[in-house]
């Protein structure tokens, strides 16, 4: 496929309290294919968020290059950037706090529109409407105010807002980890959907691999601010390498009693390291049920095993 966003070396240091550096991404390197959704996992606090902001130059980077068509988006004049603005576009995990109470779902869903000047005033409305219908909501809803919709709906509102615009990558940062479970799935299947139709590009952020597992084309794993393994969805089910990524797959409850049985051994200890003070060589040895002195010594390469199929440990390197 072709390459539409390049991640090279990337970091994304903060400076905290007493002037600490917290390593909030610390060398990330993966592409990211045209029209695939990569999923992006791992435990809260991992940088998973700090990773998709970073991206789309929300956050500037410490270290590092993130390319999208080719362009660095580190390194953008303002014509650029506005272009850019409007390629790309996030959807959150918190439909209640991302819509502003004060506006109508018009005004929320044409606020870019307005911004990138797209559409005259006697369009504009009709885009909204055909924009509520794609997201599986009516024109009755078009002049109504956030509260006044369940979890799902306001989703289907934040998603109808980042189509608004044409958008061709899109970062859904959460996307359905505030909704219930029965709505978690229709959320999903309507992503899937615009997905095909618009030949659109999804970077999908999720805190378990449950979540991702039906929307997914490769999957990435993060821990502590850098990527432990990253394959297709099928073979980091089937066949995971990383003891992280195997951890993470026995905490999902699988019908079969006696892999429930096997998959028990597996499950994760411990907290999570600071990651003011991260471990030493790999940062998963604190925790790492298979650690030698070598983990402690050296951190593991970010090494492609098998094509296609990337892992930082040093049972494979
Ligand atoms: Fe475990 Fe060592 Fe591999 Fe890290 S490098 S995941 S500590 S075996
Ligand atoms: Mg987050």
């Amino acid at each position: 496929g072709t390459k539409l966003v390049e991640v090279k070396g990337l970091k994304k240091h903060f400076e905290v309290e007493n002037k600490q550096i917290l390593k909030a991404v610390d060398g990330l390197s993966f592409d990211i294919y045209e029209g695939e959704t990569l999923g992006l996992v791992g435990e809260s606090g991992c940088g998973k968020s700090t990773t998709g902001r970073t991206l789309i130059n929300l956050y500037h980077c410490t270290e590092g290059q993130v390319l999208f068509n080719g362009q660095d988006v580190h390194k953008m004049n303002s014509k650029q950037k506005k272009a850019f603005n409007r390629h790309v576009q996030m959807i959150f995990q918190d439909p209640y706090a991302s819509l502003n109470p004060r506006m109508t779902v018009t005004d929320i869903i044409a606020e870019g529109m307005d911004i990138h000047g797209l559409f005259s005033k006697k369009k504009r409305l009709e885009r909204v409407y055909e924009l509520l219908e794609t997201v599986g909501l009516n024109r009755e809803h078009a002049s109504r105010f956030p509260h006044e919709f369940s979890g799902g709906q306001r989703q289907r509102i934040g998603i109808a807002r980042a189509l608004a615009v044409d958008p061709s990558f899109i970062i859904a940062d959460e996307p359905i980890s505030a909704l219930d479970v029965s709505v978690q799935a229709q959320v999903v299947n309507l992503m899937k959907k615009l997905q095909k139709e618009k030949q659109l590009t999804y970077l999908f952020i999720a805190h378990d691999l449950a979540m991702v597992k039906h929307i997914s084309d490769r999957i990435g794993v993060m821990y502590l601010g850098q990527m432990m393994e990253l394959t297709t969805s099928d073979q980091l089910y089937d066949h995971p390498l990383h003891p992280y990524t195997k951890s993470l797959l026995s905490a999902i409850p699988i019908p079969d009693p006696n892999i429930e049985e096997q998959r028990k051994r597996d499950i994760l200890e411990g907290e999570v390291p600071s990651q003011i003070n991260p471990p030493s060589g790999c940062v998963f040895r604190t925790r790492c049920p298979v650690a030698t002195d070598v983990c402690a010594s050296s951190k593991p390469d970010w090494t492609e095993v098998e094509p296609n199929h990337f892992v930082a440990c040093h049972l494979y390197s």
